[in-house]
């Protein structure tokens, strides 16, 4: 569901950067890694689809969701590489205790990983070394919490061995800060403005760069969950895809897509990996450039950080210590309070632009099978 903000008039063609590659379009391939390990959800298919094949999902040993290896494998075939996103989720309990009896957190937790073992590690690397991009997922909540935001990056840093350039925000959330927090915290770009459920350009053909300096906003023009089922109506999954890369290719547009590692299980997503790899190679003949967000990031040109209309109260001092590690949090009331006191909140909105006072937040009903 869009939540109606129009970034493409508060950010007009005019004031966007060109297209930074020789090519036709660019085409930015991402995946938010949400849940690589079926857990509960195998019993949840099995008993909502009478179908008890989902139980084999739970076998040691066997793991339909993690995909890295077959993604990685469909990718180098097709010479392209792609953006990862990890997701460091907190532990259920602990959140608020109000939130312990909430099914929404008991589905979310379920399929919560940590990014610190062997397994994960090893992914990592893998993905690294290999030219592929590893960025952040931020937690549910962490769109609005610079804290834990700058926790998760740093965690995923640490399983790194490097920086983390970007990401996108789990579900989508975004609220009246979230960009500020995400550039406070090092990040250099986000990739979230998008939809689930709508598909398109209706943010405009290329990233904008809301405070006028090297932060990077990238729209999401299609999510796997928009298209019509492909494995019932696959050749309207196929048009809705290339309708798309000949609308960006007409307008010299930055496009990006978001398929979900799980949904290249075939057995459980029947059709979504063959349309992605049509996807891509549709895309290649068209003359793309295809790859990951940090790559093309790293191909625009970027004004100097500068002193914005956005942001002219908390800019950190360069060249100084990091405003507050965990440690050291609620150092400074204004942001550690920014989410919650609604004095603070009317403040922070007088400075950053419109669109952004909309709060996003999406809490999904029927989350089971999150698209976020
Ligand atoms: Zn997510």
């Amino acid at each position: 569901m869009s939540d109606g903000t129009d970034f493409e008039e508060e950010f007009p063609p005019e004031s966007r950067p060109e297209l930074a590659v020789d090519a036709e379009f660019a085409l930015l391939l991402t995946h938010d890694v949400d849940r690589p390990y079926k857990t509960v959800q195998s019993l949840y298919h099995a008993v909502r689809h009478s179908d008890p094949r989902q139980l084999k999902g739970l076998l040691p040993g066997v793991n339909p969701w993690w995909q890295f290896e077959e993604i990685m494998a469909l990718e180098d075939d097709l010479g392209v590489r792609s953006s990862f996103y990890f997701l460091r989720e907190p532990h259920l309990l602990a959140r608020e205790p109000g939130d312990w009896l909430d099914p929404f957190y008991w589905v979310e937790h379920a399929g919560r990983y940590e990014l610190d073992t062997p397994e994960l590690l090893d992914v990592i690397d893998r993905l690294r070394d290999g030219g592929w991009e590893v960025g952040l997922h931020g937690s549910y909540d962490s769109y609005d919490d610079p804290d834990r935001l700058r926790t998760e990056k740093a965690v995923l840093e640490s399983a790194l061995g490097g920086p983390v350039l970007g990401g996108r925000q789990h579900h989508l959330n975004r609220g009246s800060n979230t960009w500020r927090y995400h550039r406070e915290v090092g990040l250099h770009y986000d990739a979230s403005p998008g939809s689930a459920t709508e598909y398109g350009f209706q943010q405009g053909y290329r990233p904008f760069r809301p405070f006028d300096d090297e932060f990077v906003v990238f729209p999401l023009t299609l999510m796997e969950n928009a298209l019509p089922d492909p494995g019932e109506f696959p050749e309207a999954a196929w048009q809705v895809c290339e309708h798309l890369l000949e609308e960006a290719a007409t307008n010299d547009a930055v496009m990006s897509v978001l398929w979900h590692p799980r949904l290249f299980a075939e057995r459980d997503f029947p059709g979504y990996r063959r349309v992605y790899r049509r996807l891509v190679e549709r895309a290649l003949e068209l003359g793309a450039w295809v790859g990951p967000a940090a790559d093309y990031y790293g191909l625009m040109d970027h004004p100097e950080r500068s002193v914005s209309k956005a942001e002219p109260v908390s800019e950190p001092q360069t060249g100084s210590a990091p405003e507050s590690e965990c440690s050291d949090s609620g150092a400074d009331p204004a942001e550690s309070d920014g989410g919650r006191s609604g004095d603070a909140k009317e403040a922070d909105r007088s400075r950053v632009p419109p669109s952004q006072a909309r709060d996003n937040k999406v809490k999904s009903t029927a989350n089971t099978e999150s698209t976020g």
